[in-house]
């Protein structure tokens, strides 16, 4: 029995073209009703005033790092920074140790988050075993142990013929294709944005090739398979102009883009600090404001965090030992709310949109809805919060941020899943 009254918010819910001030009413974990005067008898009350109440938001890409990597992060401990985040449900990839790359790592995924995790966790499933590029992964077999997508996040398929049968079985089983997009070969040794930056510090450079000829090989591959393929984390102008170009011809291609690559560049990677590591790299001006344009007129269907903890002992050392990654839940939606909706780019339902319905639909997820019958994942956000993001407070088990310090206006207030607040901000 979980029931909740959800009082006084304006509900935005782009799925139903809903916006307006109403309650939201929660019975047995479901979303009941949405509207006026809703009679709650006796359901425990949620104050929404001032804020917007949203479908929960879902993160199509994150690092849990459990199996295997307990010391950079677990599933408790990335669920509890997600829900901080505003986050009701999020994507962990493939890349734990063992590899998620057959049906008992991806039980114990789902077992572990089901008991531990306050957010719900969808694993996704490599592509190939080991994420070796060699053989594929029983895909079939993960697909019934429940991962909602394909990946081999982190260790990219180089091998065309491979990918091309990746996607055969994928479309086969309804799966989304979801590529890290980085011809290795290109970018080998590479540790910044190939350009005048990466010159002056004297580190070599990543060029936007190498993420840019994997796009155009997953998309003619899609094209051929009848594959649905998701560029992750796309970062190049490059790679957004062949996303647009591919849904013009009216092919299955979705992208999604970064907090960290729509508000910084390679300009701000500044003192070595390897918080600024990250791949693929902090691009060009030209690239970001490509990204902006992007998220501005639809071409970029969702936002991901690509939150990849790592601890201070790996992080805090040379750039070029450095691994790369950065954490990004809790940053989130103040960063989409702060530099976009603030800044009159977009509007606050499609900032929704690319947090909600988008993510659910790209891989499929009976979620990103306040429609009645729907789970009753929730997330409420004040759009005007000002608040200083101190990665000292974070939930994560990392505090490898780009964002330490910085200002925002706007951020998450509560999450509820499943009718359960599992966080709220203290007030
Ligand atoms: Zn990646
Ligand atoms: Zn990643």
């Amino acid at each position: 029995m979980t029931d909740l009254l959800i009082q006084n918010g304006r509900v935005i819910d782009p799925s139903q073209q809903l916006d307006q001030k109403a309650d939201v009413l929660v019975r047995d974990g479901l979303i009941a009703a949405v509207g006026h005067d809703v009679s709650a008898d006796g359901a425990p009350r949620f104050d929404a005033s001032g804020c917007v109440v949203a479908p929960g938001f879902i993160d199509l890409h994150a690092h849990l790092r459990q199996p295997g990597r307990e010391h950079a992060e677990t599933i408790e401990s990335g669920g509890r920074a997600a829900a901080a985040g505003g986050f009701t449900s999020v994507l962990a990839m493939p890349n734990t140790q063992p590899v998620n790359d057959n049906a008992a790592v991806t039980h114990f995924i789902i077992q572990t988050a089901r008991g531990q995790s306050p957010v719900n966790v969808y694993p996704v499933g490599a592509i190939s075993e080991g994420s070796r590029g060699e053989r594929l992964a029983p895909i079939g077999e993960m697909r019934d142990a429940g991962i909602v997508a394909i990946s081999d996040d982190g260790r990219p398929v180089m091998n065309s013929d491979l990918m091309r049968h990746a996607m055969s079985y994928a479309s086969g089983f309804g799966l989304t294709v979801m590529d890290h997009c980085e011809d290795l070969d290109l970018s080998a040794g590479g540790q910044m944005h190939e350009g005048l930056t990466a010159l002056r510090h004297g580190l070599a450079g990543i060029s936007s090739a190498s993420e840019e000829v994997m796009v155009s090989r997953n998309i003619l591959l899609a094209a051929r398979t009848g594959a649905r393929f998701h560029v992750a984390h796309l970062s190049t102008a490059g790679s957004l102009d062949m996303v647009r170009h591919a849904k013009r011809r009216g092919l299955p291609i979705t992208c999604e883009v970064t907090p960290h690559h729509f508000t910084l560049t390679d300009e701000d990677v500044k003192d070595y600090d390897a918080n600024y590591k990250m791949k693929p790299p902090l691009r060009s001006r030209q690239d970001r404001d490509a990204l902006l344009e992007g998220l501005a007129d639809g071409t970029v269907d969702a936002i991901a965090t690509d939150h990849a903890p790592h601890p201070g002992s790996e992080k805090m050392q040379e750039f070029d030992l450095a691994p790369f990654g950065v954490i990004g839940f809790e940053t989130a939606l103040g960063l989409a709310l702060d530099r976009l909706v603030h800044s009159g780019l977009i509007t606050l339902t499609r900032f929704i949109e690319l947090f909600t319905i988008n993510p659910a639909r790209i891989v499929g997820l009976d979620r990103g809805t306040l429609a009645p019958g729907a789970v009753a994942d929730v997330t409420v956000f004040n759009p005007e919060r000002r608040w200083i993001y101190d990665v000292n407070q974070s939930f994560s088990r990392s505090r490898n941020t780009p964002f330490q310090g910085v200002s925002l206006r706007g951020g998450p207030v509560a999450t509820i899943v499943g009718g359960r607040i599992v966080w709220q901000i203290s007030r």
